[in-house]
């Protein structure tokens, strides 16, 4: 046996990668990732991703550059200003290393990803400013049994957490009742208002930023090469005292989270099928009547209790902004929420989109009795979710911004 000859390449690209004893470049091209989140931390991350040639990487954000930005996000210049993020960061990647398949979602993680798409992924990284965001990202990952990477930065210190599902810690496990009474605050006046979601307006320095987006990369290259990473653990870094150490996770047993979805039932319909239609394909496979029964609530009216006008607004609560819920008379209107939708002649020609059901998302049916069918959804496009090689990412830029313009 002789010894592996290092072979030195200059013009091949990943050459110094390459020369790392356990590296994979193949493995590294073949990876789909998902980063949420396209401010500071998501620059850094998407930065690292793309240097690495990670070959498919979805990014989505639902905000908009500000000049505040600039101080911190490598890929944006000032005349970005009012620029989506999740656009101008993709294509500036895309100019660093073409190799990379950047796919922008201009939209609401939390309403336009799909557990199918989720499913697709090797990895998961959420680079988030709110608990919401993080807690729904969690949910999803785990019924999608895909791994995910949160990080977290203030001021000069950050925190990075890998979760395994469907073993260990998840986020949900170590939410407090405060965490929780915070989240409901927001739910309880009685809807969500949108502003509120973006009032994690943390301190952070760019540095911090980097830091922790390179660390939450190196636990991503962990997983991607089966090597050990924490899981279920705080790696916890405070830049004032240069200290750092890492924490174990409670796993909690009553988590809400620990759900994951084992058997799929894949129909060939889109979320533009109707109630009508996933309805009676649910009956010819249970053999029963089912109902759609959804992961959050759906506004199905609105009603004023001072001059009991009705209006029909048919969106998740999530994209109803508290706005909406004034009345022409000037009182606050009654929302009328559903999260059990049967096939009857209100709901049976609604499509899935408007319940609220992502592009290529995995819902849930139920029978009376409680039983559980989960069914599979086809992507709307296939080409937003290319195959590797990515040929023309250019060409299949997703924008899809409604219900959160600024
Ligand atoms: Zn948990
Ligand atoms: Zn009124």
């Amino acid at each position: 046996m002789s010894e592996p000859v290092l072979f030195i390449d200059d013009q091949d690209r990943y050459d110094r990668l390459r020369l790392i004893s356990w590296w994979d470049q193949e493995r590294i091209r073949a990876a789909r990732v998902l980063v949420v989140g396209a401010g500071a931390l998501g620059n850094e991350v998407v930065k690292n991703l793309v240097l690495l040639g990670i070959g498919t990487i979805y990014l989505i954000d639902f905000d908009l550059i500000e000049a505040s930005n600039l101080s911190r996000s490598v890929f944006f210049r000032d005349s970005d200003c009012g620029q989506p993020k999740a656009n101008v960061l993709a294509s500036r990647a895309r100019e660093l290393n073409p190799d990379s398949c950047v796919v922008p979602i201009h939209g609401n993680v939390m309403l336009e990803v799909g557990i199918g798409l989720i499913k697709s992924l090797d990895v998961v990284v959420g680079c988030l400013d709110n608990r919401e965001a993080r807690l729904w990202v969690n949910r999803l990952c785990w019924k999608a049994n895909v791994p995910w990477i949160d990080g977290g930065i203030q001021e000069l210190s950050g925190v990075v957490k890998v979760y395994t599902p469907p073993d260990g810690a998840c986020y949900e496990c170590t939410m407090t009742a405060n965490d929780y009474r915070l989240i409901q605050l927001r739910y309880s006046c009685p809807l969500l208002k949108r502003e509120d979601i973006q009032a994690g307006r943390v301190p952070t320095a760019p540095t911090i930023a980097s830091m922790i987006g390179a660390w939450q990369v190196q636990e991503l290259l962990k997983l991607l090469h089966k090597l050990p990473t924490d899981s279920g653990t705080a790696l916890v870094f405070n830049g004032l005292s240069n200290h750092s150490y890492k924490s174990k996770l409670p796993r909690r047993d009553d988590c809400l989270s620990h759900e994951t979805y084992e058997h799929i039932h894949q129909s060939s319909f889109t979320h533009q099928a109707t109630v009508a239609e996933i309805c009676a394909w649910g009956q010819q496979l249970a053999g029963q009547e089912l109902s759609i029964s959804l992961d959050r609530d759906w506004v199905e009216a609105m009603t004023c209790d001072s001059c009991h006008d009705q209006e029909k607004i048919e969106r998740p609560a999530l994209s109803v902004s508290h706005g909406e819920a004034i009345c022409k008379c000037g009182q606050v209107r009654r929302p009328l929420m559903r999260c059990e939708i049967p096939p009857t002649a209100a709901f049976q020609s609604l499509t899935l989109s408007t319940l609220g059901i992502a592009d290529w998302d995995i819902i849930k049916l139920r029978s009376t009795d409680g039983q559980e069918w989960h069914v599979g959804l086809e992507p709307m496009e296939k080409g937003i979710h290319p195959a590797l090689p990515c040929s023309n990412p250019a060409a299949t830029t997703s924008s899809r911004g409604h219900g959160h313009e600024r």
